[in-house]
């Protein structure tokens, strides 16, 4: 059996798919260490991992939410992070040799690691593989190129620093691996030059990982749910202090024949709201997953996890983005007929009542778009999801392992 590190993000659309992950692995006889902030402590910790706390200060969940909603503050975000937590990783890993790193695409710190002290790793994926997507953002992505050049010389100082510390392992702020799980389906994923062509083969679509079990327990009066058409609306978990869109919502469907269940984060002030119409159930965090399978339609921001999570239970969706991933999202889901997308224009989110009301119309009355999410639903459940992941985890384990023991008895021969 093996020592595996995870080495993550502070996020929870980064976390969740990993949790089953690491829950099978430990259930399969693994020793499995994880990395993350210690406010995630209580989220990771059930799952039976050992749980190891990055040093503070790390950034609050609503610094990680307003960096988040650039591409460029993210990665400004993510630079520093890694300049922050190389050294604290590299000593880790030293005394613990793991014979295995996985790392979230976002940590570098856990890629450095593994590539300084030589440790077979793995690159966990969990959005879709920008490096070769931005085709489908159009305008969206020439706008983050512009957005990105006033910044260039600081991300250059950057990489001089590292560089000058930890040598030509250093490359950019996201590195993948030989063996990159992305969890989602072939199928779903956007047409990709480089999955298709120069890295045809390190990319493995195990899809979304979903496991009701290992998710924050959060309590849902789900008895005062009366039997009528039935709504979700969520921002996610970071980017949902948008209190203009919540009184939008209201005012679009206070008379809409439908219940209507609003998730508005933690951070939102529910009292600053207003008078909250009577067919709207307001909370600040969800079961998630069991909304899903109950509903008629879902009005989401387009959070990666999200997306799949609608699409796995064949719910149709509208989706608001937010900021520039979710608008890659949100195209991707509306291109397979499955959903319709709404304030696509920068800054995005942007939507009136008037049209929230009319394209949930449009989802609803269309019986269409609830086929192709079921239909996109099943290519997620087939790619294996959480046990996908491990089998794939143990295969590359298997391969390491032969070619060290090869390896070792060449050696011993000479
Ligand atoms: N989530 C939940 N209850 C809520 C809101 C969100 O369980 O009330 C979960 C949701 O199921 C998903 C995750 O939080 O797994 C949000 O991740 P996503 O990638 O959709 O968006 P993010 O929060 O990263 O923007």
């Amino acid at each position: 059996m093996s020592k595996i590190a995870y080495i993550g993000l502070p996020a929870h659309g980064h976390t969740n798919p990993t949790l089953p992950v690491v829950q099978e692995l430990i259930q399969h006889g693994h020793d499995v260490l994880y990395y993350n902030a210690e406010s995630f402590r209580t989220k990771v910790a059930p799952t039976g991992v050992d749980f190891r706390a990055y040093p503070e200060p790390m950034p609050t969940e609503r610094e990680v939410a307003q960096a988040i909603r650039e591409l460029i503050d993210a990665s400004l975000l993510l630079s520093g992070l890694s300049e922050q937590l190389t050294p604290f990783m590299l000593a880790e890993i030293e005394r613990e040799r793991p014979d295995l790193i996985l790392y979230d695409t976002t940590a570098m710190w856990g890629y450095l690691a593994a590539r300084k002290y030589h440790i077979p790793h793995i690159c966990s994926v969990t959005h879709f593989v920008l490096n070769g997507s931005q085709g489908v953002l159009g305008r969206g992505f020439v706008r983050f190129l512009w957005s990105a050049i006033p910044h260039l010389p600081k991300l250059i100082r950057w990489k001089r620093r590292m560089k000058q510390r930890y040598g030509s392992i250093v490359g950019g702020i996201t590195e993948y691996a030989d063996l990159n799980l992305v969890f989602t389906s072939k199928e779903f994923h956007p047409a990709n030059i480089f999955i298709d062509g120069r890295w045809r083969g390190r990319f493995r679509f195990v899809g979304p990982s979903i496991k009701a079990s290992t998710r924050d327990k959060s309590d849902f009066p789900f008895e005062q749910l009366n039997g009528e058409r039935l709504v979700y609306i969520s921002l996610g978990t970071i980017n949902n202090l948008d209190l203009g869109f919540y009184r939008a919502a209201f005012a679009a469907f206070a008379d809409y024949p439908a219940q209507f269940i609003l998730s508005v984060g933690k951070n939102t002030d529910i009292a600053q709201l207003g008078e909250i119409p009577a067919n709207f159930i307001v909370r600040p965090y969800v079961p998630q997953l069991e909304i899903l399978q109950r509903v008629d339609a879902f009005i989401t921001h387009g959070g990666m996890n999200s997306v799949h999570e609608g699409l796995y239970y064949g719910v149709p969706e509208v989706v608001v983005p937010h900021q520039l991933e979710q608008l890659l999202n949100a195209k991707r889901v509306a291109a397979t007929g499955a959903s319709v997308v709404l304030g696509e224009q920068y800054p995005y989110g942007r939507v009136t009542a008037a049209e929230l009301r009319e394209e949930l119309n449009k989802v609803l009355a269309d019986s269409s778009y609830r086929q192709h999410a079921s239909q996109m639903g099943e290519t997620l459940k087939a790619a294996g999801g959480y046990l996908q992941a491990v089998a794939e985890i143990e295969g590359f384990l298997e391969t390491e392992y032969r070619v060290q023991s090869t390896a070792l008895q060449v050696l011993s021969a000479e």
